[in-house]
């Protein structure tokens, strides 16, 4: 494999020896891919920084003969300085990359999984969304990218439409389907999430935005902890697995609660 410069953002790294790290990146041509980085714990010149989490960066990778990728080169091409130094919204980043590093096979092109991350992490910290409005968007597009949308426009059992459901509606996790309140009792043994119509309506109208268009939207602290509580439900659930992020998440969110203060991060 000859080498390559790619644009990249930083999944995942880990120490390897005293010097060494591998790194998981995101890049849009050859998505998810695992690289061997040389010195990167004492050469600060080579890297110049730029090996952090959720880094966005300019990469240069070769050829690993055989064995893991090398990262040759690496420069910041995006520092997001105002992300980096909130930690309510880096660990909102660290949860869409821990999302990303878990849903996306390695080495298959992800030109739309690297430009919904490029663009959430970039609107996130130049502030053009509400943070925790783009999470739910985030996290609506990260579910359709990945093949397990849910379908909330009719009611999977006797097929009546969202608009014409009574108020209380549920959704399959399993599925992902919709199930109208005359539907509860009686379908299977799947858990059921509730949901208000209008948690459904918002979540359907994100999405169908994109972060452009959705930066007007205003959610009401119900229907976004609503839509937020159903989608931390329903992908951990597809993933197979719990992030370790989302614990950090849920436990930032808990303290402010016993603060008494309102301070939603997503
Ligand atoms: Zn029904």
């Amino acid at each position: 494999m000859p080498d390559f410069s790619t644009p990249a953002i930083m999944l995942r790294r880990i120490p390897y020896g005293d010097h060494a790290r591998i790194l998981t990146l995101l890049t849009p041509d050859h998505g998810k891919i695992s690289v061997f980085a040389r010195s990167a714990r004492k050469d600060c010149r080579r890297f110049s920084g730029a090996l952090e989490p959720f880094r966005i960066l300019h990469a240069v990778i070769g050829d690993g003969r055989g064995r893991l990728a090398v990262l040759k080169e690496a420069r910041t091409s995006d520092p997001l300085e105002a992300l980096r130094s909130d930690f309510r919204s880096a660990a909102l980043a660290s949860y869409w990359c821990e999302l990303v590093l878990s849903g996306t096979e390695e080495g298959a092109p992800q030109p739309d999984g690297y430009r919904l991350l490029h663009g959430a992490l970039t609107a996130l910290d130049r502030r053009h969304m509400a943070p925790a409005a783009l999470n739910i968007l985030f996290q609506l597009h990260f579910a359709r990218l990945s093949g397990f949308f849910p379908a909330l426009t009719r009611c999977r059992s006797c097929g009546v439409a969202l608009d014409a459901a009574p108020d209380a509606v549920a959704v399959d996790i399993a599925s992902g389907a919709m199930v109208c309140g005359r539907c509860f009792s009686g379908y299977g043994t799947h858990p059921l999430h509730s949901l208000s119509k209008g948690a459904m309506k918002a979540l359907l109208w994100l999405a169908a935005a994109d972060i452009q268009t959705a930066g007007r939207i205003r959610l009401n602290p119900g229907t976004r902890d609503a839509c937020t509580r159903f989608l931390e439900a329903f992908i951990p659930y597809h993933l197979g697995r719990r992030p370790r992020s989302l614990d950090f998440l849920t436990h930032i969110r808990s303290r402010k609660k016993e603060e008494g203060r309102i301070c939603h991060v997503g």
